[in-house]
């Protein structure tokens, strides 16, 4: 099924490694690649110059070597953790984040789940460097992007990637929410505020811009191909959501199938909410 191709990604399948990005940011990848997680979890170290407290973001999965890794990277730049934020809940985020604090006695910040809560429009100061939480819900109901207006960079966590496209994780990640999530990001790199993406999973993304107008087309895309699958037969099959994989989704290898299934079920959620 022929849909819009993507931007080209900044660095190919196994080219992607980290390391210094911006003046501010810091990628430590997480060893945990996967077809869900492509190159491995982004762990970023975010230091304003010459500060010598630093933000974490995502610690990633319970990894004692990551970890550990994450916090040498912070004392070699002259800093210790002042804060760890996480994305999402998810486990490839925020497995490690117990383990972390324990490391760090930093403390961590999230949508809810017992950790020092964070609520869009929030803006987090550590060491003089300035985060401002977008909320972003969609890919999951927790998802927070963070603005970094000093490198006119976002770190959006799962909710835009480096190289292919996100889930909505139905049932707890909806459509609808992750469509308007997409609009807000796109206000931000429309107007300039936002040039480059940093991302959860997969390269930095350099034009911004570009990569959340394919988002957007990719979903209106997706959209109309379920829509299509459904009238051709799908809406009869005894696995409705199984049958619109099988059409829609032959394009992308069987082992992400059950990650399609989960966007699926989201857009044909999206779809009787609309009659
Ligand atoms: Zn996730």
């Amino acid at each position: 099924m022929s849909t819009t191709p993507p931007p080209a990604p900044s660095a190919a399948v196994g080219e992607w490694h980290g390391g210094r990005i911006t003046e501010r940011a810091l990628c430590v990848l997480a060893p945990n690649p996967s077809p869900m997680t492509l190159d491995g979890t982004n762990t970023w170290v975010l230091l304003e110059p010459g500060a010598t407290e630093a933000v974490v973001i995502d610690p990633g999965p319970l990894h004692e070597g990551h970890l550990r890794h994450v916090v040498a990277e912070v004392e070699a730049l002259g800093a210790r953790v002042g804060a760890t934020i996480l994305t999402h809940g998810h486990a490839d985020h925020a497995e490690g984040a117990e383990r972390f604090a324990e490391l760090t006695g930093a403390p961590t910040r999230a949508v809810g789940r017992g950790h020092d809560d964070l609520a869009d429009g929030d803006v987090v100061r550590v060491g003089g460097l300035e985060l401002r939480v977008v909320a972003t819900p969609g890919h999951t109901s927790d998802s927070l992007s963070f603005a970094l207006p000093a490198d006119s960079a976002l770190l959006t966590g799962d909710t835009v990637l480096g190289r292919g496209t996100t889930v909505v994780a139905h049932p707890d990640g909806e459509l609808a929410a992750y469509l308007d999530s997409l609009e807000r990001i796109a206000a931000l790199t429309g107007g300039g505020a936002v040039t480059s993406i940093l991302p959860g999973h997969g390269p930095v993304v350099p034009d911004a811009s570009a990569m959340v107008a394919f988002y957007r087309v990719h979903r209106a895309e997706r959209l109309e191909q379920v829509r299509q699958a459904l009238a051709d037969g799908a809406s009869r099959a005894p696995d409705v959501v199984q049958a619109v994989v099988e059409r829609v989704y032959a394009d992308v290898p069987r082992e992400v199938w059950p990650a399609a299934a989960q966007s699926v079920a989201a857009q044909l959620e999206y779809l009787r909410a609309r009659g």
